[in-house]
């Protein structure tokens, strides 16, 4: 390839030479791998260490035409619009309120944000090794690709260069809202978590795709927690998850009933055009951080048992095709008290809800308080279950608020069915009785 660029391919590099005045490389991985792929571009290279693991960032000197492209027809945009002022019904009218052009503006630069982005990398291999176990290549490449599009391939990233930039150029390119920014935050990790999740391990049939991105998805959020402790930009990405999934079609239907999330590529349709993704990205996620919620120590909050599973699981199917049932059955095997409701050692009651059916509940709460002649309260309450099927199934959190920042888990309920009644001994009388504070389950929670 000519000179003044630079390669970079999944596997490692063995060696580079120069020969008719044309630059030569020779990549080779130590395993097979599910794809084989290159980028290759104006680069400045910046490297880092995750352990034994080298982390390099190829960062663009230049902006893509593409995005090139956006500028200049937003800058037209506006044109019309200062043309046109007064005419409400212009297209793009709406966009242009958000987006702050400056036709001078042409730093889009990203090389200098190439320390920075790196050492989010080494962050977040070190924070999925514990949890997955030791990452499966030798080397890990991020490089960018114009447009929105983004693929975690074997030691090889390719993302969206939107996620290189900084808010400030975003915004000069018409993309520039919380939601995009808490997106493209966690894009990397994203794609990081398909390094194990696709590369390796990979997926039998499209049925299978939802465990790959929805956990890739719910991995990506958990490296938000850990990179904002207070937890909110966390509690956003599931918020605007289960948004996108109440989120109405044109006759009404919510994304989440375009079909459940084993089907695969068949959920887009004409009717619910977004159907794929919204179904397998989102819900995937969901169903991963409810199986999270359900195996958490009841007593010390722990997560060490879900650790656990996913890197038994990772290493029991390494270099494999998973099916859903394979994960099922691993779940079943040793099942996790929180989760074996029915008492069977089966995982049918979580599956057949939540991955080859559709439907989210709504939780509504009465409640009662009586003090005790003994001394302190007797709360009886009766959660209502609804929009779900008769017998649909599940475990509960109840909380009690104190005080403005003092809020306590009470206990769990299991409810089945419509309503579930239960009766807690309390010490202290709370002001106010609350479901699922936590945001464990997907549900619209009318309590809150
Ligand atoms: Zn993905």
């Amino acid at each position: 390839h000519p000179k003044p660029f630079t390669i970079v391919a999944t596997g490692d590099l063995v060696k580079e030479w120069e020969e008719a005045d044309q630059k030569h490389s020779l990549w080779e991985s130590k395993s097979e791998l599910p794809v084989a792929g290159f980028n290759y571009g104006d680069y400045l290279k910046k490297t880092a260490k995750a352990g034994a693991v080298a982390v390099e960032v190829y960062a663009n000197r230049g902006i893509e035409n593409v995005y090139l492209e956006v500028k200049t027809r937003l800058e037209q945009l506006r044109e019309l619009y200062l043309q046109r002022q007064g005419s409400p019904r212009i297209r793009g009218e709406l966009l242009l309120n958000q987006v702050s052009i400056t036709p001078d503006f042409t730093d889009f630069d990203t090389t200098r944000f190439s320390d920075e982005i790196a050492s989010q990398v080494v962050k977040a291999l070190l924070f999925f090794e514990p949890f997955m176990g030791e990452y499966p290549f030798r080397k890990l490449a991020v490089s960018q690709i114009p447009g929105r599009f983004s693929q975690g391939w074997p030691s090889l990233l390719y993302v969206s260069s939107l996620s290189f930039m900084s808010p400030e150029q975003r915004m000069h390119l018409g993309m520039g809202t919380d939601r995009e920014a808490d997106f493209l935050e966690c894009l990397h990790a994203h794609e990081i978590a398909h390094q194990w999740w696709g590369n390796q391990i990979g997926w039998k049939s499209y049925h299978d795709l939802w465990m790959f991105e929805g956990f890739s998805n719910y991995f990506g959020y958990l490296f938000m927690k850990e990179k904002h402790p207070d937890g909110k930009q966390f509690r956003d990405l599931l918020r605007y998850s289960k948004e996108k999934l109440l989120a109405t079609n044109s006759s009404g239907q919510t994304y989440e009933s375009a079909g459940p999330v084993w089907l695969g590529g068949r959920l887009s349709s004409s009717r619910f055009p977004e159907g794929y993704p919204t179904v397998i990205y989102d819900k995937g996620a969901w169903i991963l951080h409810m199986l999270h919620y359900l195996m958490l120590d009841p007593i010390t909050g722990s997560d060490q048992n879900f650790r656990f599973f996913i890197q038994n699981f990772l290493t029991r199917f390494n270099g494999k095709l998973i099916a859903t049932d394979d994960f099922k059955r691993m779940l079943e095997k040793n099942i996790d008290k929180g989760l074996d409701l029915e008492g069977n050692k089966k995982m049918d009651w979580f599956f057949d809800q939540w991955v080859y059916n559709t439907g989210i509940p709504t939780y509504r709460l009465d409640y009662s308080i009586t003090a005790l002649k003994k001394g302190g309260y007797q709360l009886k309450g009766k959660i209502k279950q609804q929009n779900v099927s008769e017998d649909f199934i599940m475990p509960v959190e109840v909380f009690g608020r104190f005080g403005p920042d003092k809020i306590e888990r009470l206990g769990r309920v299991v409810v089945t069915g419509n309503e579930a009644n239960f009766k807690f001994a309390l010490r202290t009388r709370p002001l106010k009785v609350t479901l699922d504070e936590n945001n464990e389950i997907l549900c619209q929670n009318k309590t809150l």
